[in-house]
């Protein structure tokens, strides 16, 4: 029994991926297709909390990390495109620009605008998510493949103290912008774990940790398993591994909406087609 319980431990310290059904070990991992080029937009915007603009080379650092792993041993490409005026998290079928857009939403919805409708925070431009949620990434993909069409990071900036300064952590309850509130870089590190198709892990200290504590800078640099990751489902010259034996035709289906963030922090919280679980 002991060597079982060990075994699993192992088990449980790797990377954990995002699937279609977090709930069904079985079903398809996210993936993007191998050597897919990942455009992101910064929504010029940005944070009017955060000083100056240092919240959008911020957010530039913390893709250029998964970058560095990417040129490293991975298939990828990420690049930052033009900033966008696109505040909309999600998918539009319709639509043929689905920019992967990130975003800094400032105000909550309230109650009466999200009763029943998920699509709130797109409509009036607030958080509709869990109220302790630092950050939310929303990732549309088709069901039955896990093939990744699109994904987006939403900040909680209404409730969290963005700040883009490498040190120190703010003293307990006084947050300010020239001490290390909540961490711009080390949000997005996280959130770009999960465009990625990484779920949270148990592994303290990793990016992929579901909280992050004020003053916390640590999810900046990527530990072994995250960046093991990359080599391990993005090799370089082969195709992305999806974690699905059969072949299937992944052109069929509606896509899904699927979406990791954070109860208490960096939690964890899914989004399929547009059911919500807590
Ligand atoms: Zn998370």
């Amino acid at each position: 029994m002991i060597v079982v319980k060990v075994a699993l431990a192992v088990v449980l310290s790797q990377y954990v991926r995002t699937r279609v059904d977090d709930r069904d070990p079985n079903s398809p991992c996210l993936y993007w297709t191998d050597k897919t080029n990942i455009v992101f937009h910064q929504n010029s915007e940005g944070n009017p909390d955060t000083p100056g603009d240092s919240e959008h080379p911020a957010v530039t650092r913390a893709f250029e990390t998964w970058q560095a792993e990417n040129q490293a041993c991975g298939s990828l490409t990420l690049t930052e495109g033009a900033r966008t005026s696109s505040r909309m998290a999600g998918y539009d079928e319709t639509s043929a620009s689905n920019e992967n857009v990130v975003l800094f939403r400032q105000k909550m919805c309230t109650v009466a605008q999200c009763t029943d409708d998920d699509t709130c925070g797109n409509k009036h431009d607030c958080w509709q998510h869990a109220p302790t949620a630092i950050a939310i990434t929303t990732t549309s993909f088709h069901p039955k493949s896990g093939k990744i069409l699109d994904s987006d990071i939403e900040l909680n900036a209404p409730r969290f103290l963005f700040t883009s300064v490498d040190s120190p952590p703010c003293p307990a309850g006084m947050f300010d912008v020239t001490c290390v509130a909540t961490d711009v870089q080390n949000t997005v590190t996280h959130e770009v774990g999960h465009l990625l198709g990484l779920g949270h892990t148990s592994e303290t200290g990793s990016t992929m940790a579901p909280r992050a504590d004020p003053g916390e800078t640590s999810k900046r640099t990527l530990d072994a398993n995250s960046k093991r990751f990359i080599c391990d489902v993005y090799p370089v010259g082969k195709p992305s591994k999806s974690c699905i034996i059969k072949v299937v035709d992944d052109d069929l289906g509606k896509p899904k909406t699927g979406c990791a963030a954070a109860p208490g922090t960096l939690g964890l919280l899914a989004l399929l087609f547009l059911r919500r679980r807590r």
